[in-house]
């Protein structure tokens, strides 16, 4: 390439970015992934199919953190994928750690018992920091100071449908607070006392709580029994596209605060789902969770895959409606609709073609 066909590739391209300013237009989102050195060519995966899927077309920001530091190749093969502005920090110790009200001794026969019992991470330190972590600091890292909306991302995760418009643009417009992809029955055994904190923060913190006699109230979607016991019910957490100033804000903080002075973080196996659900359900209205049930994905080997016909033929998805957890007796999308009094049209954000 010559000097002046360059200039001129140069030209070309600004004008057609300036042809449609408005259709490129960014709020103040960006991908969030906490991620470790040893799961590069996982992230590398993810990174792709985001951005062929959707942020070719935007350049939101990558924004990775790792309680260890980053390796230089981890920031070179992570960088190489996208155009977008990427960023690396450093979770900060007090994130990932024991608070001092802790018995540390104690945790660690919790974490013996639940393994010899078989609980899925149930023998693990590094998942509770990981939980905790996700659960109550992740927003606080001021590579998300200015943020008003995440995009979480894992490692490892595929999008099996083409994403026509911008996910971030649709909360701020819609002013929601909370997306998910998936919602899903938690394992009973890493929660048990879980529901009895939050119901004990709830009474001790009306001011919070957003009255679950309103015909607006998400409380429903968390209990099937009037709120005597947690249905297990969950957004699940590593897909999220969620309001950062929800987050941060009063109630919020207050909640995790509290669940964590009872340790259950450490002495039973809280995940950053529930946790994060829970707040939801009990904080906020159903106006502001949004299903983004036409973003195809797929963690591990659970999948939500839509079952429009036509977005088969056209090319939009290529996953499996058949093979979607949508209908499974483990999954609480059903669930969530019933309580939303919506269906799964309501949730379709473009409808064409
Ligand atoms: P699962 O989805 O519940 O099976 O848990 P994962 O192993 O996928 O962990 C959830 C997220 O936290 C993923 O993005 C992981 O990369 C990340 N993660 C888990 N454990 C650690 C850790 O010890 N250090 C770091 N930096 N990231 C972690
Ligand atoms: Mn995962």
């Amino acid at each position: 390439l010559d000097k002046d066909s360059a200039v001129e590739a140069d030209e070309v391209k600004s004008q057609i970015e300036s042809q449609q300013p408005e259709e490129f237009e960014r709020v103040k989102g960006a991908f969030v992934v906490l991620v470790r050195n040893n799961e590069l060519y996982a992230m590398r995966s993810s990174m792709q199919y985001l951005e062929d899927r959707f942020n070719h077309k935007y350049h939101y920001p990558w924004i990775f953190l790792n309680e260890e530091p980053f390796t230089e190749e981890f920031k070179t093969l992570t960088t190489a994928m996208t155009q977008s502005e990427v960023h690396y920090g450093l979770v900060p110790k007090e994130h990932w750690g024991y608070p001092d009200w802790i018995n540390q001794t104690y945790a660690a026969e919790c974490r013996q018992d639940m393994h010899v019992r078989g609980i899925v991470y149930g023998g693990s330190e590094s998942y509770r920091h990981m939980c905790r972590f996700q659960s109550g600091f992740f927003y606080l890292h001021p590579l998300l100071d200015g943020l008003e909306y995440y995009w979480r991302v894992e490692p490892g995760v595929k999008f099996s449908c083409e994403i026509e418009y911008d996910p971030f643009r649709v909360m701020k417009e819609r002013d929601l607070k909370y997306g998910f992809t998936m919602a899903l029955v938690e394992l009973a055994d890493t929660v048990p006392s879980l529901w009895k904190a939050t119901v004990e923060f709830a009474k001790s913190h009306p001011q919070y709580i957003y009255p679950r006699s309103r015909p607006d109230s998400l409380f429903e979607m968390v209990t099937d029994d009037r709120g005597v016991t947690y249905n297990l019910c969950h957004f699940w957490s590593n897909f999220e596209i969620a309001s950062l100033d929800f987050m941060r804000s009063p109630g919020y903080r207050a909640y995790f605060d509290f669940l964590d002075r009872k340790g259950g973080f450490f002495y039973e196996r809280w995940g950053d789902a529930p946790v994060h659900s829970l707040a939801a359900s009990l904080m906020l209205r159903k106006q502001d969770v949004h299903w983004f049930y036409d973003i195809g994905y797929m963690h591990d080997y659970f999948e939500h895959c839509p079952t429009e016909p036509h977005w088969l033929t056209y090319g939009k998805c290529y996953c499996d409606p058949g093979a979607s957890f949508d209908q499974s007796s483990g999954s609480c999308t059903n669930r969530f609709l019933e309580v939303m009094g919506k269906t799964v049209d309501d949730y379709i954000v473009t409808k064409n073609p």
